[in-house]
């Protein structure tokens, strides 16, 4: 079987009080090419959104160059930065204040979005 498998990308938008606002996920386990319906769904809760987090299923526990990309076209576009997660087999990485912080303590949702993602397949 071929790594990763059964994996996909998945995200979430998030509010301050850690409730989910809304999820998608890709076909793939290394990619979650741009949506409009993302897009939308990110505009639509712009008020309340608190943090978007994906997974790479897959790894790497980093944000890639695209999601450089996305985040930083994404805090031009809310006028503010929300906080960016990435959750990996091995662990969770924030991004506040221009700074990668590794959570140590995770959130409920970060388990949730493991099992969404295929890991532990
Ligand atoms: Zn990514």
């Amino acid at each position: 079987m071929r790594r990763g498998v059964g994996r996909v990308e998945v995200l979430f938008l998030v509010d301050g009080e850690g409730r989910i606002l809304w999820s998608d996920a890709s076909g793939s386990p290394v990619a979650l090419p741009d949506s409009r319906a993302r897009w939308e769904a990110i505009w639509q809760h712009r008020e309340a959104l608190a943090e978007i987090v994906h997974s790479h299923p897959v790894g790497p526990l980093a944000f890639s160059s695209e999601d450089e990309a996305t985040m930083e076209a994404l805090s031009s576009a809310l006028g503010r930065a929300p906080l960016f997660s990435v959750v990996a087999p091995g662990g969770m990485v924030r991004r506040v204040a221009g700074v990668d912080v590794r959570v140590e303590e995770e959130p409920w949702w970060a388990a949730l979005l493991r099992q969404a993602s295929g890991m532990g397949l």
